[in-house]
C-alpha cells in the first residue's frame, strides 16, 4: 500500500507550488505538469490516483485534456478535479459533461481542496479499504486516525502519527532526515534536522510498550526506515 499519487496540471507555478506543498504535507505523492503535453508524459511514467487540472492551460484547455483522458481506455478511470476561475463558473455544466469528477473554484483554501480530493478518492474506490495500512499486526486507520495492534490502541502525537503513516505507506525504504522534513513537515526551513530525531525517538517510545519499536530503524549515515526485517 502506498501514498496516493496526485498529478497537478497547472501552468502558473506559484499556484502549482502552493497546491503541491499542501498535498505533500497531507501525505500525498505529488507529480507536476505545466501543460497538457507534460501531463501526458507524466501519465505514461507514473499513473496518478487523481488529477487536478487547471481550466486555462497554454497548449490545450484543461477541459479538452479531460475529455481526451476520459475517452482513452488507459486513463478513463483516473478521477479529475478541475480548477477554474470565477469567470468560468458558468461553464461548470459543460465541464462535468466533459468528464471531470468535481470542480474547485479559484481562489480556494487548501483545506477545501483537500476535502474535495478525499471525497473524490473515496468515491473512486468504494469501501475505502485503502485508508487502512497494515504491517505485521500494526494497523493504521487513516479515516479515524487510529493506530492499533490487536485490540489495543497505540496513542500517538500528531507528528508521530504522520511519521508512522508515511513510513507505513513507504515501507522498507530509507529516508534521510532532509527527505522526512520535506515529506512530514512540508519542507519548512525553520525546522532543523535534529527535530526529526526527536520525533523518531518519541515514535519509538510510543511503540515500545507494544513491542513494535524495532520496526522504526536507524540506518547509519543515511536516515531512517520502517522495516519488518532485522536491522
Ligand atoms: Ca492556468
Amino acid at each position: 500500500m502506498s501514498a496516493k499519487r496526485i498529478l497537478i496540471v497547472e501552468d502558473e507555478k506559484p499556484i502549482r507550488d502552493l497546491i503541491a506543498f499542501g498535498l505533500r504535507r497531507a501525505g500525498y505523492e505529488v507529480l507536476e505538469a505545466e501543460d497538457c503535453r507534460a501531463a501526458r508524459a507524466r501519465l505514461v511514467d507514473q499513473r496518478p490516483d487523481l488529477m487536478l487540472v487547471d481550466w486555462m492551460l497554454p497548449d490545450m484547455s484543461g477541459l479538452e485534456l479531460t475529455r481526451a483522458l476520459k475517452r482513452d481506455k488507459e486513463s478513463e478511470d483516473i478521477p479529475v478535479i478541475m480548477l477554474t476561475a470565477r469567470a468560468e463558473e458558468q461553464d461548470k455544466v459543460g465541464g462535468l459533461e466533459g468528464g471531470a469528477d468535481d470542480y474547485v473554484t479559484k481562489p480556494f483554501s487548501p483545506r477545501e481542496l483537500l476535502a474535495r480530493i478525499q471525497a473524490v478518492l473515496r468515491r473512486a474506490s468504494p469501501g475505502g479499504g485503502e485508508d487502512v495500512v497494515e504491517i505485521e499486526d500494526l494497523r493504521l486507520d487513516d479515516a479515524s486516525h487510529r493506530v492499533s495492534t490487536g485490540e489495543r490502541e497505540i496513542p500517538l502525537g500528531p507528528t508521530e502519527y504522520r511519521l508512522l503513516h508515511f513510513f507505513m505507506t513507504h515501507p522498507e525504504r530509507v529516508f534521510s532526515r532532509g527527505q522526512l522534513l520535506d515529506r512530514i513537515w512540508g519542507g519548512n526551513t525553520y525546522v532543523e534536522e535534529r527535530t526529526v530525531d526527536v520525533h523518531i525517538r518519541r515514535l519509538r517510545k510510543a511503540l515500545e510498550p507494544f513491542g513494535r519499536e524495532h520496526l522504526v530503524q536507524t540506518v547509519r549515515g543515511s536516515g531512517y526506515r520502517l522495516s519488518t526485517r532485522e536491522p
